[in-house]
């Protein structure tokens, strides 16, 4: 069941100004581009040949996306915001489930490790507070729970609220 939702999942192209949202993308689960000072042409190029969805700020490129026929969508500017509209636009679930997380850093899945195979990779408090790890597969950044998790999570919790609002449930 997860394997045919995995295929079906809408893969991202994110533009120079929102390499912030990548990293959200990525955490959610979404395999995403970051086109750090790409131009235009390239995005499309890319867009188009791996079958990616443009996201953007920038209202000239998302012109010429559409033109082409690619799927593209224009993001504000407030991170929650723009988790919430793409959440409504491609169904995405705003929820981190670390498990299907791609690394924010590389793009890369990431796979469980245990406290034995992390030490001396993290800090020995984090080893003595937690026991489930995550290690990216692609630049080995080990990943864990940690005090920054309910910031995320507060985020999300906020994301939601205003998807709510776009979904036309009052306020
Ligand atoms: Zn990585």
């Amino acid at each position: 069941m997860p394997r045919v939702e995995a295929r079906r999942r809408k893969r991202f192209i994110v533009d120079s100004m929102l390499g912030g949202l990548a990293r959200w993308l990525r955490m959610l689960g979404y395999d995403t581009l970051y086109a750090k000072n790409w131009h235009d042409a390239r995005i499309l190029e890319v867009a188009e040949s791996e079958g990616r969805a443009v996201v953007t700020r920038d209202h000239g490129l998302y012109v010429r996306a559409v033109k082409r026929g690619l799927e593209a969508v224009i993001v504000p500017e407030e991170l929650e915001d723009a988790l919430a509209i793409l959440a409504l636009r491609f169904g995405i679930e705003l929820k981190v489930d670390p498990d299907r997380s791609r690394c924010p850093l590389c793009n890369a899945s990431l796979r469980r490790a245990s406290a034995e195979e992390v030490k001396g990779r993290v800090p020995p408090q984090v080893l003595e507070r937690h026991s489930v790890f995550w290690v990216c597969t692609g630049c080995g950044q080990v990943y864990w729970r940690g005090g920054h998790w309910r910031g995320i999570e507060a985020t999300l919790a906020e994301a939601r609220k205003r998807l709510e609002r776009l979904r036309g449930g009052g306020g």
